[in-house]
C-alpha cells in the first residue's frame, strides 16, 4: 500500500492502475468507510482511498479542530483491506497560497443540509472535484448516508462532463440502527444509548409510508414525536423531500429522501432512508 502526502506523488503512481475506484474520506475510519473500500477493490481491481478533513467544508462553529483523527490506525484498516493507495494530504497542499476558485452546484445544494451549513456543499464539490483530477478514479464511492452530498456529487460530475462514474453504498448501521459517522465517538454513554432514537424515526416513517400514509406532514410529525420521547435528542430538522430535487413535497412517493438531522449535546447526526 503506498501512503502519498503530494498531489505530485499521486499522478506518478496513478498510470500503474488500468482502472482504479476512489473513496474520499475524512478518516477516523469505520464499517461504512470500509463497506465502499471493498466494493472498489471488487469493481475496480485497485482501490484509492484519500483521507482528509477539509477545512473548506467546515463553518467557523463546526466542529473542525475537534474532528476525530488516527491516522496509524486507518492505515492499518486500509493495509489490511488491500486498499492500493492512499491520499492523505496536508491542507497546504491542497490549498497552496493564492488558492481561490471555488465550484457551487446550484439548487439541490440549497435545501437540508445546505440551508443550515452555509458553505458546506461548495467546500466539499470542490475538494471532491480536486480529488477527481487529482487521482482520475474511474468510479468514486460515496455513501448514502450523505444522500444530499451523494445529489450534489452526481450532479457536479454530470454538469462538468467529469469523466468518472459515481456510485452509492448503502448505510452501514451499529446493531441498533444507528448509523455509523465519525462522530459517534462524540457522545457520552447517555447520548449514545439515545442516539438509535433517529433511526427509529425514520424507519417509524418509512413503516406508516409502507401502510399507505401518503401525508408527508403526518410522516414529518411521527419522526418529531418519536424522536421527541428521547429529551437527550433535539430536532434540527425532519423532511420529507422528492428524491430529485430535495425539495419538501406535500404528498410522499416512492423514491423520496425521508432524512433528518439532530443534535445530542454538541454533536450534530443526520441519517436519512429513501421509500419505496
Ligand atoms: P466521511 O469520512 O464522514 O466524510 O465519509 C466518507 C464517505 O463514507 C462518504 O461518502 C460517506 O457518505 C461515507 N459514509 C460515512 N458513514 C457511512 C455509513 N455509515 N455507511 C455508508 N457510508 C458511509
Amino acid at each position: 500500500m503506498q501512503v502519498l502526502t503530494t498531489i505530485a506523488a499521486v499522478r506518478a503512481a496513478r498510470a500503474a492502475f488500468p482502472a482504479l475506484g476512489l473513496v474520499p474520506t475524512m478518516g477516523f475510519l469505520h464499517a461504512g468507510h470500509m463497506s465502499l473500500v471493498a466494493r472498489a477493490r471488487v469493481e475496480c481491481g485497485a482501490a484509492a482511498v484519500s483521507i482528509f478533513v477539509n477545512p473548506t467544508q467546515f463553518a467557523a462553529d463546526e466542529d473542525l479542530s475537534r474532528y476525530p483523527r488516527d491516522m496509524p490506525r486507518d492505515l492499518a484498516m486500509l493495509e489490511a483491506a488491500g486498499v492500493d493507495l492512499v491520499f492523505a494530504p496536508d491542507p497546504a497542499e491542497v490549498y497552496p497560497p493564492g488558492y481561490a476558485s471555488r465550484i457551487e452546484v446550484g439548487p439541490v445544494a440549497e435545501p437540508l443540509e445546505g440551508a443550515r451549513r452555509p458553505g458546506h456543499f461548495a467546500g466539499v464539490a470542490t475538494v471532491v472535484a480536486k480529488l477527481f483530477n487529482i487521482v482520475q478514479p474511474t468510479r468514486a464511492y460515496f455513501g448514502q448516508k450523505d444522500a444530499q452530498q451523494v445529489a450534489v456529487i452526481r450532479r457536479m460530475a454530470r454538469d462538468l462532463d467529469m469523466p468518472l462514474d459515481v456510485v452509492v453504498g448503502a448505510t452501514v448501521r451499529e446493531p441498533d440502527g444507528l448509523a455509523m459517522s465519525s462522530r459517534n465517538v462524540y457522545l457520552s454513554p447517555a447520548e449514545r444509548a439515545a442516539a438509535p432514537v433517529l433511526y427509529r424515526a425514520l424507519d417509524g416513517a418509512r413503516a406508516l409510508f409502507a401502510r399507505g400514509e401518503r401525508d408527508a406532514e403526518a410522516l414529518r410529525r411521527h419522526m418529531r414525536a418519536a424522536i421527541a420521547t428521547e429529551p437527550a435528542v433535539e430536532v434540527d430538522y425532519v423532511s420529507v423531500a422528492d428524491g430529485a430535487s430535495l425539495r419538501e413535497v406535500e404528498r410522499a412517493g416512492a423514491g423520496c429522501l425521508v432524512s433528518l438531522a439532530a443534535r445530542l449535546g454538541r454533536t450534530r447526526l443526520i441519517d436519512n432512508v429513501v421509500l419505496g
